[in-house]
């Protein structure tokens, strides 16, 4: 049985005092079990304040990006180890608002992607079509190439740690939530480009997230399908209580 995998994407939003409320009020209401796991993807200055008061409990701490190289003059940059000293646990790589405003690239995501594992992080990688192309019908090829390029070099057990995320780009932050049917399409595709890939075992054991306007009103449909092991979550991960209900909805 593959883990769910509920992970809050809060982008540039909260105060610090904001943040460390909202992990005083969740960190303890995680339900601990195999089924599920919660995480919080904040901004940089947060981590190492709610590292420490996540501590001891089921709640992870994620990073929203990081850069590629171990250090060097890259101004403004954080490096995986930065990240993995701050107790940070997961990154997420290649979200589409970083590809469209911060000329993220696949070939950046892959660097990136190596670069979580020679550090131990555990990369969440976000792949998914613009509306256009899926108007074009283009977006299993589309996906198929991102998830590809992501995954190059990667080891079989590298490539099973990897969390994807299938996050229509329609669908972000839109309310406009793909029918569960249109999100496991996707995600079953996903599943079987790992499996020509790389192995029946390792696709059968990659967790697949769905990302796209999920709130606590639509994720049980979507966490029903087969493939769809989770949900990347912006706008309804904000608030304690709709977070819980998504982490709850998993179990
Ligand atoms: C996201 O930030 O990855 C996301 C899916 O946002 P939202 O849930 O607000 O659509």
């Amino acid at each position: 049985m593959r883990k769910k995998v509920i992970a809050g994407n809060w982008k540039m939003n909260k105060t610090l005092a904001e943040a460390v409320q909202f992990v005083e009020d969740t960190k303890n209401r995680i339900p601990a079990n195999d089924q599920v796991e919660a995480v919080v993807c904040a901004p940089f200055l947060f981590l190492p304040a709610l590292v420490e008061k996540a501590k001891g409990t089921d709640l992870h701490i994620a990073a929203q990006n990081m850069h590629f190289e171990a250090s060097g003059a890259f101004t403004g940059e954080v490096s995986p180890g930065m990240l993995k000293d701050a107790g940070v646990t997961y990154v997420v790589l290649g979200h589409s608002e970083r590809r469209a405003y911060f000329a993220e690239t696949d070939e950046t995501v892959n660097k990136k992607t190596h670069a979580a594992f020679n550090v131990g992080l555990t990369p969440i990688v976000c792949v998914g079509e613009t509306l256009e192309q899926r108007e074009n019908n283009e977006t299993m090829d589309h996906v198929e190439a991102q998830v590809k390029r992501a995954i190059a070099g990667l080891s079989d057990e590298q490539v099973k740690q990897v969390i994807i995320a299938y996050e229509p780009i329609w669908a972000i932050g839109t309310g406009k939530t793909a029918t569960s049917e249109q999100a496991n399409e996707v995600c079953t595709h996903i599943r079987k480009v790992v499996k020509a890939n790389v192995s029946e075992a390792v696709a059968d054991s990659v967790r697949i997230q769905y990302g796209g306007s999920v709130k606590p009103a639509n994720v049980k449909e979507l966490l029903l399908r087969s493939d769809i092991d989770g949900a990347l979550v912006g706008g309804a991960s904000l608030e304690a209580d709709s977070f819980l209900q998504l982490v709850e909805a998993g179990v």
